[in-house]
């Protein structure tokens, strides 16, 4: 565990302008003496940290599908801010991955999403100062996910919403999907793009063996194709109010876009859809987490992207890091207003946080 003393250890070796204060208290579920927690400070300005990709289970809704939760960490309860504290984030947005829901039939998929939705507003209604939610949807049945993202949103509160990369093989831009854009769009909220894997290449047993391939290369070959369809399908000139995130960093298309350009100067036959822009430039209109886990790889996604479209991931409770924020704070180069971006003000504009 890190104590408060190492965390002010660590913030007089961190870049000049920057310093942390132990002036907030936590919040905690139980009477017992509260604990101060590290304040992330920027060059005197107090940050508000938000961890954009944070994972949960509400059990009730996994148990309409005859499920249990298998990792106990993705059950919010008081440990979690717990570990908030020690990370110094500040807010999590959470959220729920679809894969054990998405084959649902309509009707059972819409209990599942209803009771997820109703509880994930329960857990953000009572720590409101550490818990936003994204919500979850019924995306095999496009026109219900409009509704449930209507209904999240306007009456419970909730600020967006997760979707996987495609869903039951259905691309994210196939004009089936249209409806959950255009009300995504109108509402003017979140969608956070979380790959669920490759099984089409887990099928053919070549992700198999040592290394975990199915999560290390799969889920960023995920999010690389849904993303790359909504650019080259022409969804984001459809819908050009979209704001959306794309997990771990994007996958391999930020730092690969030229070859995007370059297809379509290169083969022209091969993009039939005309864009309205290059295909790189629309990474400048998506969001990206920063779970590239290192400063060469944060620097070249701040070159790609640019750093107003990079909002803090952790992947909570999957352990991946406990330095998120140490991350962006120890990255050579960045401005202090690139950090403030980084570590929360964009992330609190897109999911309506107040500062
Ligand atoms: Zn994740």
């Amino acid at each position: 565990m890190t104590t408060r003393r190492e965390l002010l250890g660590q913030a007089t070796g961190a870049l000049a302008g920057i310093a942390f204060t132990g002036c907030g208290l936590t919040h905690t579920a139980s009477a017992q003496t509260p604990v101060r927690r590290a304040e992330v400070v920027v060059n005197g300005k107090r940050v508000k940290t938000v961890d954009i990709h944070a994972h949960c289970h509400i059990p009730e809704a996994l148990e309409l599908m005859g499920q249990k939760v298998r990792f106990p960490g993705l059950v919010i309860g008081p440990d979690r801010i717990k570990v908030m504290d020690e990370q110094r984030i500040d807010i999590e947005a959470l959220s729920i991955n679809p894969n054990f829901w998405d084959k649902a039939e309509r009707d059972l998929a819409a209990q599942v999403v209803k009771l997820q939705n109703e509880k994930l507003a329960e857990i953000c209604g009572k720590t409101p100062d550490r818990f936003v939610g994204l919500a979850s949807v019924a995306l095999a049945h496009p026109d219900l996910a409009a509704e449930q993202l209507q209904e999240a949103v306007k009456r419970l509160g909730l600020r967006g919403a997760l979707v996987g990369g495609s869903v039951n093989g259905t691309e994210l831009s196939d004009p089936k999907l249209h409806p959950f854009w255009a009300k995504a769009e109108e509402l003017g909220v979140l969608v956070f793009i979380h790959p669920q894997g490759t099984p089409e290449l887990e099928a053919s047993g070549r992700l198999k063996g040592s290394g975990g391939l199915t999560n290390t290369i799969g889920n960023p070959l995920e999010t690389t194709i849904a993303l790359s369809h909504l650019i080259f399908e022409g969804t984001l000139d459809r819908f050009p109010g979209l704001k959306i995130c794309g997990a771990h960093a994007g996958g391999y298309l930020p730092s690969y876009a030229a070859r995007s350009d370059q297809m379509c100067l290169n083969r022209p036959d091969q993009c039939s859809v005309a864009l309205k822009k290059q295909p790189s430039e629309y990474l400048k209109q998506l969001y990206f987490d920063s779970m590239v886990f290192t400063p060469e790889g944060l620097r070249h996604l701040v070159a790609e992207v640019g750093a107003s479209q990079i909002v803090i991931g952790t992947d909570y409770p999957f352990p991946w890091t406990k330095t998120a924020v140490d991350h962006i704070l120890d990255t050579p180069g960045l401005s202090d207003a690139d950090r403030v971006a980084m570590l929360g003000e964009t992330a609190s504009k897109l999911l309506g946080i107040k500062t």
